[in-house]
């Protein structure tokens, strides 16, 4: 696979595995400074097997997430427009010759009252996803622009959706710009695995079989000036360890090229797919003491990106990984085309059972009992603070000032648009105490958007 060296992956997995403490040490010292560490660095934090110096890695990787995001964690929903796919991916679902699922593509105008049923819940933030292929008679691309104008068309109240992200099929640099132009924002990728022959075994047939031009589609995304990516390994089709340096030696291409690396990393693992065998016994199935080890590795590892948790964990792990490195969380999600309106489909059309069945307003007061502040922001998107502007604001930190008042006027808004009673109590509360904490020219601005928020104007932010 092109920018993945498997040698050089498989001789570092070799020469760190037995690194000693005092490395170690020196290593957790960088990451405590908010260094990118080398892959070298990053194979030997893999290699640990000792439960207390495991713990030693977690407590690193808490103190840099905190460090860099606050309390804060953005919240968001998948909306799954098609299940209609080309491809055979072995593990999914919405593979082309699975008869164990009908197939559904959303039209705009349901797209549209899905949206609004997420609109409904306080939701603000979309994840558009699809399988690769697009309607009868239609190019993937129209198809996808026209869900994104569907989805940002959508209204309930004062209340619209502030950004779409989206999963979808690899294009061409000019499908890119227009998908660019529909208004999204971070466009996701995942290659799922970088173990080459792996891949060719996985992806048997369709499109997606060629694993060069997904890695490229990262770069022609790029090209096409999309600059918030999103990438991702689909963990528990090779060894853990391969996979992650793996997908640390494909942000160090993205640096080299791009001067920037992804926005986003997601760490889905393989979850039970109706009809699909090899779903329910993975090749390589992380456990979970593994994959708490993975996801505070990547946060020690690229400090300044986001860290993504799907509904695939169960509410026990995703509130555990909140403390090692995640940063954004779906809630309250389905993962059938039409599957907000329609809870039997789910089953009968949806990508892969989920294992967290809370609902959204669940999930935020779980969040701030916890401390974590929920935000619903999408400022820096708006603000163009996107790719490499993000990337210098967030480096002095100074993205987590704007953030943590972002996140306080964003849950004001949907403590008073949608949330329990309950819910309302501690998250004033909540409000209160982090107030105290900012200085006093941002406690009168902050003042300034609560007012605003209470005489009904909705979507502001610093
Ligand atoms: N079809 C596009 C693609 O494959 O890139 C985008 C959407 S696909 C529905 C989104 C992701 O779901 C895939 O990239 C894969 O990582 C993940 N996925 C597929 N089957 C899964 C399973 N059984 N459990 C967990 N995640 C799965
Ligand atoms: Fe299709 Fe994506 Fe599923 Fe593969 S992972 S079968 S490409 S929807």
């Amino acid at each position: 696979m092109k920018y993945i060296d498997q040698n050089i992956i498989n001789n570092l997995l070799v020469s760190e595995a037995k690194t000693d403490t005092a490395k170690l040490d020196s290593i957790l010292d960088k990451a405590k400074l908010l260094k990118r560490l080398s892959l070298r660095e990053s194979a030997a934090l893999l290699s640990v097997s000792d439960p207390a110096y495991i713990q030693k890695i977690f407590n690193t990787a808490s103190f840099v997430k905190d460090k860099i995001y606050g309390r804060r964690v953005v919240l968001f929903a998948p909306l799954y427009i098609s299940n209609l796919c080309r491809n055979s991916c072995l593990y999914c679902a919405f593979k082309s010759d699975n008869v164990s699922i009908k197939r559904k593509a959303l039209a705009p105008s349901e797209i549209k009252s899905q949206t609004e049923l997420l609109l409904r819940q306080g939701q603000k933030r979309i994840l558009m996803v699809c399988g690769e292929a697009a309607p009868q008679g239609k190019e993937n691309i129209d198809y996808y622009v026209e869900a994104v104008r569907a989805i940002y068309s959508a209204e309930v109240g004062k209340n619209k959706i502030k950004r779409v992200n989206v999963n979808c099929a690899p294009l061409s640099v000019e499908d890119f710009k227009k998908l660019k132009k529909s208004g999204i924002g971070t466009y996701q990728l995942f290659q799922e695995v970088y173990h080459h022959e792996t891949y060719l075994r996985m992806h048997p047939k369709g499109p997606k079989s060629d694993p060069d031009n997904r890695l490229d589609a990262i770069d022609r995304a790029f090209t096409a000036k999309i600059d918030d990516i999103g990438i991702g390994v689909l963990y528990g089709l090779y060894d853990y360890k391969f996979e992650t340096l793996g997908l640390l030696s494909h942000i160090e291409h993205m640096e080299k090229s791009f001067n920037v690396g992804p926005h986003t990393i997601s760490v889905p693992r393989i979850e039970p797919a109706e009809g699909v065998e090899m779903s329910l016994n993975p090749p390589y199935k992380l456990s979970d003491e593994e994959f708490k080890k993975v996801v505070a590795v990547l946060r020690l590892s690229v400090p300044y990106t986001g860290i993504i948790m799907s509904t695939r964990e169960s509410p026990k792990m995703r509130d555990l990984l909140l403390s090692l490195g995640v940063s954004q969380i779906s809630a309250a999600s389905r993962t059938s085309p039409g599957g907000y309106s329609d809870l039997e489909r789910e089953d009968a059309t949806g990508q892969f059972s989920l294992n967290d069945h809370r609902s959204l307003d669940e999930i935020v007061e779980t969040l701030i009992n916890h401390d974590y502040i929920p935000s619903f922001c999408a400022a820096c998107y708006r603000k163009e603070r996107t790719g490499e502007a993000f990337m210098q604001l967030a480096k002095p930190g100074t993205i987590k000032g704007k953030c943590s008042m972002n996140a306080l006027i964003t849950l004001k808004e949907y403590l008073d648009d949608f949330s329990s009673d309950k819910v309302k109590a501690i998250g004033h509360k909540m409000i209160e105490r982090y107030f105290r904490e900012l200085d006093k020219s941002d406690q009168e601005r902050l003042k300034l958007f609560f007012a605003h928020v209470d005489s009904g104007v909705r979507d502001e932010y610093v």
